[in-house]
């Protein structure tokens, strides 16, 4: 997220003018929109705004443990002080820092010293200024900088401005999955995936948090994805992988409703704990259906477990799930069904893809432009919603 950038003395002296206008301004704007999705974001963004002057260096959540959910995803859980309270649908917006690996990396490969002094500028706005930033070389690398797929410095002395032009590390968000009240505090669970390999930014520094050891900073924020949007409508969901851990975790709390889950995944791994969480949550919401797309498996018997709600379906995509089901996507649209997709921005491209088709294909859109209108109008009323991520 990002806010306007005001430099120089009038920069200066508008600035608590500014700090103060913004909220009023977000308020107003969320009251007067009739955009349902734009007044989302406005709400975000005053919860971000008022979370980050609440708690300027962030929350620390306490690493608790780690459990392998899938070969590509741990789930962390996580101690939050006592009297903190976060909702379900609420995600973390977490802090990472480089690894000390990578900081030695690029001294070594530069011969700066670790030691040097180094004094930044702060990498705030307007409406949230950041202090200075100054101490050794090495710790400013650490925790201030994100200097990886940076051009190489130049090979001369201290290059100041080589750091200065360099971006601040942004946060990144990550669903609440799970929740629990304890004697000392809530407990959260996040459920990560790796990417790139392990080595991502903030994915690779939560690997490297030591259980019972070291805490994660950031703040919790209520995510402008509205899974209660429709009230008691239809609700279709489709996720990719364990970003269905979310909304399972927020719908097992929220009144019931028809509801109707498409998951992608590799395979059906039995007794792999996060397909388990899937078919504990179909066996405990008979009324919903779960579709399982899975992109690697053959197609086989099907496991002796499976509770009778779940339907498989082999060497199939998400979107190849709802092309075999249109006949129910259309009973679901017709009967003013909601359609919230989650995960991959690939994934979510498929499925616009695949509605755009399907909207011309069953006359409710006269052409591919017509069909785009409609998704929009759909997106700006909240029947259509999306949290992709990834590139
Ligand atoms: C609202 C919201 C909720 C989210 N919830 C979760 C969650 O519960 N669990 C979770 O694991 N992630 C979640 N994400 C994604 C998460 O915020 C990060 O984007 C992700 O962990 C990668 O960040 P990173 O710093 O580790 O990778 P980076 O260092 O930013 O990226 C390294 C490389 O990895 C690749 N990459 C980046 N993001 C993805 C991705 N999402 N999928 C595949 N490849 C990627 C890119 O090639 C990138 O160049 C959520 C995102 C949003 C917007």
């Amino acid at each position: 997220m990002t806010s306007p950038r005001l430099h120089g003395p009038l920069a200066r002296a508008l600035a608590p003018l500014a700090r103060q206008a913004l909220p009023l301004l977000l308020r107003a704007r969320r009251r007067l929109t009739r955009d349902a999705y734009a007044r989302l974001l406005h709400g975000y963004r005053l919860d971000f705004l008022q979370a980050r002057r609440a708690w300027p260096a962030g929350i620390a959540w306490r690493l608790l443990d780690v459990r392998q959910m899938t070969p590509q995803a741990r789930a962390y859980r996580l101690q939050a002080p006592p009297g903190l309270r976060h909702r379900p649908g609420d995600v973390l917006l977490l802090q990472w820092h480089n690894g000390d690996a990578d900081v030695q990396a690029l001294l070594a490969r530069t011969g700066w010293p670790a030691d040097a002094p180094v004094r930044l500028p702060g990498g705030g706005s307007a409406f949230l200024p950041a202090p200075p930033v100054q101490g050794r070389l090495a710790d400013v690398l650490r925790e201030h900088l994100d200097f990886r797929g940076a051009a190489p410095p130049p090979a001369s002395q201290m290059p100041q401005a080589w750091l200065a032009a360099l971006p601040r590390p942004q946060p990144r968000s990550y669903s609440i999955s799970g929740l629990a009240a304890t004697p000392q505090g809530e407990v959260v669970e996040i459920i990560v995936s790796d990417v790139a390999g392990g080595t991502g930014r903030c994915s690779g520094h939560l690997a490297r948090l030591r259980p019972g050891i070291d805490a994660v900073r950031g703040w919790p924020l209520a995510f402008p994805l509205h899974l209660a949007a429709g009230g008691s409508a239809p609700l279709l969901v489709v996720a990719t992988g364990i970003a269905a851990a979310g909304p399972l975790h927020e719908l097992g709390r929220a009144p019931p409703r028809p509801l109707w889950l498409v998951v992608g995944l590799r395979e059906l791994a039995a007794g792999q704990p996060f397909v388990q969480r899937l078919l504990d949550f179909a066996a405990a919401h008979p009324a919903c259906r779960l579709d399982l797309a899975l992109s690697r498996a053959d197609a086989g018997p099907p496991p002796a477990a499976l509770p009778p709600n779940v339907f498989l379906h082999a060497r199939a995509r998400v979107q190849q799930v709802l092309a075999a089901e249109q006949a129910r996507w259309t009973a679901h649209a017709d009967a003013q069904g909601h359609a919230v997709l989650i995960g991959h921005a690939r994934m979510g491209a498929d499925v616009q893809a695949w509605l755009a088709q399907w909207l011309v294909a069953s006359g409710r859109a006269a052409d591919a432009a017509a069909a785009q209108q409609r998704l929009r109008r759909m997106e700006r009323s909240l029947t259509l919603q999306y949290s992709l991520s990834g590139d």
